[in-house]
């Protein structure tokens, strides 16, 4: 079966990158949803918590209770809110103040300008009042940029945004309430950091998506894709390859199918412009749910091993690249 690997050093130097944008390695929160952007959850979680992350990000409730034992909090994104002791809730709308059980831990998303999840700023008298007749437990206040990685004042102007948004919650009685905004391209673009986290994805794994003007840290990838050899043939000259026989062969070649394919959340993409993995061979002809053939008798290739050069090739961002990885492809930490 196709695997991958895990690299573990590149890990913890992204995450020691990042510490010396936030000044210490207890204010990142590690985003591990979505499987921890295909790179696999318990796995990262583990490699996060042996660095010394304290805190997390998931997507939902049953994502965190596979990582609870290894954090002191764990900030939930979305799905039904409960009382938990590790996790804490983001209410990302009036509604789910009123549907949040009495006693849960709730982290406030304001909308202020990305108009996406969150209340928006004419609401949040509202919602504070809401959060204390509720008896739930206000521990953040949060929002999310926009524009963090586009060389814009937007970014800026949202940040304003938020500097009241905090002033208003500690003037309305809160306290000890964390604040967070920061995503990976938001921390790394900054060259002050006073809040109290940061919520950082891509950059962990190894991204960024900024445009070349931009002078960022170092970031190494994390996730190797690799397939193994299942059939090797000799084909002639003008013989075809694949669903469709989109492949010509120019030659006589030896062709070998590895077994990667779109049914593992590999990209199918455009046969007619062939993806070309990291080791320089281009895929012949379509990629199939479950293979695809490349002229190599490797017995295993490296597929991909830079998310960001594979976005490229399929015009999409590297998050895409990684999260659509199946979650059953094997791992191994190196
Ligand atoms: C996914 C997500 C992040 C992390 O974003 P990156 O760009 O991967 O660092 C941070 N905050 C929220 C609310 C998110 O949904």
């Amino acid at each position: 079966m196709a695997f991958i690997t895990l690299n573990r050093q590149n890990f913890h130097h992204n995450l020691s990158q990042i510490a010396l944008k936030t000044g210490s390695k207890e204010k990142i929160a590690i985003v591990l949803k979505d499987n921890a952007y295909g790179h696999g959850l318990e796995l990262m979680a583990g490699l996060a918590c042996e660095f010394g992350i304290r805190h997390a990000v998931v997507r939902n409730f049953a994502e965190a209770s596979r990582i609870r034992t290894l954090f002191e909090t764990i900030l939930v994104l979305g799905g039904e809110i409960v009382a938990d002791n590790v996790c804490s809730f983001a209410l990302n709308s009036l509604q789910a103040i009123l549907q949040a059980p009495k006693g849960a831990k709730v982290e406030l998303k304001v909308d202020t300008g990305m108009h996406r999840n969150g209340i928006a700023l004419h609401e949040l008298d509202d919602a504070l009042a809401r959060i204390k007749t509720q008896d739930l437990k206000l521990v953040g206040v949060m929002t999310h940029y926009r524009s963090s990685d586009e060389l814009s004042s937007e970014f800026f102007w949202q940040q304003k945004q938020f500097e009241t948004v905090k002033k208003r919650v500690k003037e309305a009685g809160f306290s000890d309430v964390r604040t967070h905004s920061h995503n990976s391209a938001a921390i790394l673009r900054v060259k002050h950091f006073d809040e109290d986290l940061v919520r950082v994805g891509i950059a962990a794994y190894g991204y960024h998506e900024f445009p070349s003007v931009f002078d960022v840290l170092e970031l190494k990838p994390v996730l190797s894709l690799y397939a193994k050899k299942v059939a090797s043939r000799v084909i002639k000259a003008g013989e075809r390859v694949g669903y469709g026989g989109v492949f010509v062969a120019p030659r006589e070649m030896l062709v070998s199918t590895y077994d990667l394919g779109y049914g593992d959340g590999w990209c199918r993409g455009d046969a007619t412009q062939p993806y070309v993995t990291s080791e320089g061979l281009p895929i012949l002809g379509r990629v199939s749910m479950d293979f695809i053939a490349l002229e190599s008798d490797k017995e295993v290739v490296c597929v991909m091993n830079d998310a960001k050069k594979a976005a490229t090739q399929f015009n999409t961002i590297s998050y895409e690249i990684t999260t659509a990885l199946a979650s059953d492809i094997p791992k191994i930490i190196i």
